[in-house]
């Protein structure tokens, strides 16, 4: 049967038939022909190179030995039972060991004939044994090609079981490639394949799954990573493109009082050249008639508050209301006490509404906010309630957006009530039926902050559909903080330590881990940290704070004003005071367990010291006991500061989608390319996909016929575009 169309099932490949169709796709989500030819080997192994027994190594990967099986046994043991075979070569004797298909397996296998066994090798008691090898008569070896890069593919265990090896599956690929013979059709237009030396579609599928040669897999490998990247940026960067057309936004054309005024007059320091850039490029997005959809990147201590201030007030020269929304309740409170203090000396009007806000204030708000008497609503969650409404809210500036929801993040859309006429946001719709015209409001302008840069690969893929902003330059006079890691045996001096701090007239925060699933012994380490601490800092010398999350939020609030007010010296704290805190005169921190911290907690804890003028310091202590992954964050932390490289790092170390949470797998679930490792052929394809959507943006082009074609078929199939911004 000659195949014609690549969406037939696979089912009806030689070789597969229902079952196997039905475990395929179950397992591995493989359905048509397309998904088997674009299932792609992990790795590739030398198949030319033979062991002996006598040559085999501990811990060797996986290798192949030709022998006999001289004896086989079974071994009950508690669980089911073991199959063991003794395999022998000239050389040596070694077991081949099977725990499932136990019967199955003992049935197949022959006495004294000659076998390839193919797997990895353990070496235990002094015996060599290969559990679940692939096992081949040598006469059927020999009739196979075999080569120096034979494909491994990505398997699950049930598929092991249920024996479609890897052989199996290389085999219905190779059934495939004789069934089509080579007819691929080419989805990349001629000009990016010209101008990137691109091999074919069909060279490349070819190479991948039987690759000619080292070249040319290399070759294989580039030419479908860059086309996984640029059907990705294709989507994202037209998604943004369409939201600039459709989603209509106010025009913010005025640069007025409350601007200048608190520029020229309150503005407490000069701007870095990073935060002017930056506010230009809001006020460009305000002014264009489309919503902006930004995203502020800033390293902890780069200045993003005054940032987000100038773009409210520039709200409210346009006669519009604004909203700051932030993660916790201490930090909303600390974003109000700064706003209200800088706009101490303006006729504007802030209030703040969080969880605890009284029910008798809240309806006061909620009056004011309607009236439109209320300019700027700092707050939580709170704030994302139905029942808080603007007059005209014109943005909502969201700190630290990493925190909250995709779906939050949209409720923000629906609070401001004016409707305005605007055609579906759908251009696929609008072009057929030029009279759907609905009646939406239009929504706030969006601003999301986030002070966790974001390696640059994972921004673009992620971040890839808003436009994204970046500080990158601290106010001038910070000092770097110096960081040393020290073990739990170091205490005294670290107390020793903390003491000539303190006398300096300095603060100090002790942190303690609190992750969730060992809630109770985290909370017991911190209580018996705060006791020890208090033995070691005696009152009345000394007074310390301390803050958990089990602690009512009064009792919080009133114990970090302490601290706020240097009436303490010490602060014990829990991760709660990761987010955004700003106390300039606690100089120094010293993190208990740092090796249970991730990297980017690690990063943001340590950016509550180092905001004043003085010499700040940071302590990891840990045990002696670390990973090599511990390991490798405490010395990124002791060797740099900046945010970007340490979250370089932490993608190398956690992987794309450990980094972003599984919000955003859509985007990150890629077949070959890597964002650790492919970030200039992400780069490139972002340029192309660019370039190309500023020519084509409908690909109308003939050239561009079969890459519309690919492109209507992904997006239908699996729109990425719910997951992201
Ligand atoms: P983050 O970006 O982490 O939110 P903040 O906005 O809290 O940083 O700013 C950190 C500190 O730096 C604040 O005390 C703020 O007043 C100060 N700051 C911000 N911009 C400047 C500047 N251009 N010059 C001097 N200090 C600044
Ligand atoms: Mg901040």
């Amino acid at each position: 049967m000659a195949f014609t169309n690549l969406h037939t099932s696979i089912e009806y490949l030689k070789g597969v038939g229902s079952a196997r169709a039905d475990l395929l796709r179950k397992e591995l989500g493989i359905r048509t022909l397309s998904d088997l030819l674009h299932f792609f080997p992990n790795r590739y192994l030398d198949r030319t190179q033979f062991f002996k027994v006598n040559g085999l190594l501990q811990n060797s990967a996986e290798v192949q030995v030709v022998g006999k099986i001289v004896n086989i046994k079974t071994v009950q043991q508690k669980r089911g039972s073991r199959l063991v075979a003794t395999f022998i070569d000239d050389t040596g004797t070694m077991e081949l060991v099977w725990f499932r298909g136990v019967k199955w397996i003992k049935e197949s296998l022959k006495l004294n004939t000659a076998y390839v066994a193919f797997g990895k090798v353990n070496h235990f008691n002094g015996t060599f044994s290969m559990p679940h090898p692939e096992l081949e008569l040598v006469t059927e070896y020999k009739k196979s090609l075999q080569t120096a890069m034979q494909p491994v593919y990505p398997s699950t265990e049930l598929l092991s079981k249920k024996g479609v090896t890897n052989r199996i599956v290389s085999k219905m690929i190779q059934n495939l490639f004789l069934e089509l013979g080579n007819r691929f059709q080419e989805n990349l237009p001629v000009a990016i394949i010209d101008k990137l030396h691109l091999i074919s579609k069909g060279e490349a599928l070819f190479n991948i799954h039987f690759p000619k040669s080292p070249q040319l897999l290399t070759k294989a490998q580039q030419r479908l990573k860059f086309e996984e990247l640029f059907f990705i940026q294709l989507q994202l960067i037209r998604k943004n493109m369409i939201h600039k057309t459709q989603i209509k936004g106010y025009v913010f054309d005025t640069i007025g009082d409350y601007f200048n005024t608190f520029y020229n007059n309150y503005l407490p320091f000069e701007l870095t050249n990073a935060q002017k850039r930056v506010v230009k490029e809001f006020r460009k997005d305000m002014s264009t008639g489309a919503q902006m959809n930004r995203l502020l990147q800033g390293d902890v201590g780069s200045g993003k508050t005054i940032v987000a201030l100038l773009t409210i007030l520039i709200a409210l020269d346009n006669g519009f209301q604004a909203a700051l929304i932030a993660p916790t309740e201490i930090l909303a409170n600390q974003h109000f006490i700064a706003i209200t203090e800088l706009l101490s000396e303006m006729d504007i009007h802030v209030k703040i509404l969080t969880g605890s806000t009284k029910t008798k204030e809240r309806r006061i708000i909620h009056a004011a906010l309607e009236d439109g008497s209320l300019d700027i609503l700092i707050g939580t969650h709170a704030l994302f309630e139905d029942k808080v409404q603007f007059k005209k809210l014109g943005i909502a500036v969201i700190d630290e957006q990493h925190r909250f929801g995709v779906a939050q993040r949209a409720k923000m859309w629906m609070k401001s009530p004016s409707p305005q006429e605007t055609s579906e946001p759908n251009e696929e719709k609008a072009a057929t039926n030029n009279q759907t015209k609905v009646t939406a409001p239009i929504p706030p302008h969006i601003l999301v902050m986030t002070a966790t840069p974001i390696p640059r690969t994972l921004a673009m893929s992620v971040y890839g559909d808003l436009d994204i902003s970046i500080i990158d330059e601290l106010p001038p006079g910070r000092k770097q903080i110096i960081t040393a890691h020290r073990y739990d045996s170091n205490r005294l001096s670290v107390f020793k330590f903390m003491k000539e701090e303190i006398a300096k007239g300095r603060q100090v925060y002790v942190v303690y881990p609190l992750i969730q699933e060992s809630k109770k012994l985290d909370f017991k380490d911190l209580m018996d940290g705060y006791e020890s601490i208090s033995r070691e800092f005696p009152q009345p010398k000394y007074q310390i704070s301390i803050v958990h999350g089990q602690m009512k939020s009064a009792d919080k609030d009133y114990e970090m004003n302490r601290f706020i007010n240097h009436e303490t010296q010490i602060m014990v704290a829990t991760t709660v005071i990761e987010v955004g805190v700003n106390i300039p005169n606690a100089s120094a921190m010293v993190i208990e367990s740092a090796e249970r911290f991730g990297l980017s907690q690690l990063h943001q804890l340590r950016g509550r010291v180092g905001r004043g003028a003085e010499q700040s310091f940071c302590i990891l202590m840990t045990s002696f006991k670390l990973t090599s992954d511990a390991k490798t964050r405490l010395e990124t932390m002791v060797a740099t500061n900046d945010g970007f490289e340490i979250a370089e790092v932490d993608l190398k170390l956690r992987g794309p989608g450990d980094l972003m949470g599984t919000q955003q797998s859509g985007v990150l679930n890629l077949k070959i390319a890597d964002l650790v490792k492919d970030g200039a052929i992400l780069k490139r394809a972002r340029e192309m996909a660019f370039e190309l959507l500023k020519n084509d943006p409908n690909f109308l082009d003939p050239n561009n016929l079969q890459l519309k074609r690919t492109y209507q078929e992904i997006t239908k199939n699996k729109a990425i575009w719910a997951n992201i911004s």
